[in-house]
């Protein structure tokens, strides 16, 4: 598929649990997120391409404090994980009370859900 992402499209592929994101046709550099010009070469010309929803957690925050679609969530991690692509994404990690419950390195897998943001769990 050709042309950028759209806000609905990527959360359409969050429902379904799967990770779209854009590939830039000029330099190849690959992220999820909207975005109107690469941050890599500038250039405006971008495909979706759709990611290995794995990958591992590298650090994360535990949230006691929530939004409101979140409030029956917490205690969770806020985490920054490395997907298997190479690509780093922010997510949630449901269940996570104390750092016991969480070690960096923990592979995770997205998770389908309705709620705003990536919802990823443990594999
Ligand atoms: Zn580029």
């Amino acid at each position: 598929m050709d042309g950028s992402l759209s806000v609905k499209e990527f959360q359409d592929s969050l429902g379904e649990g799967k990770l779209k994101g854009v590939r830039c046709n000029h330099c190849g550099h690959k992220q999820i997120d909207i975005l109107v010009f690469c941050p890599n070469c500038g250039k405006s010309n971008f495909s979706v391409v759709e990611f290995n929803p794995a990958g591992k957690v590298l650090t994360y925050t535990i949230q006691h404090v929530a939004p409101e679609a979140y409030l029956k969530e917490v205690p969770y991690a806020w985490a920054v994980i490395e997907l298997d692509d190479g690509v780093r994404v922010t997510g949630w990690v449901p269940q996570v009370r104390t750092s016991a419950d969480l070690s960096t390195g923990q592979r995770v897998r997205l998770a389908r859900s309705s709620k705003l943001g990536m919802l990823f769990e443990k594999i």
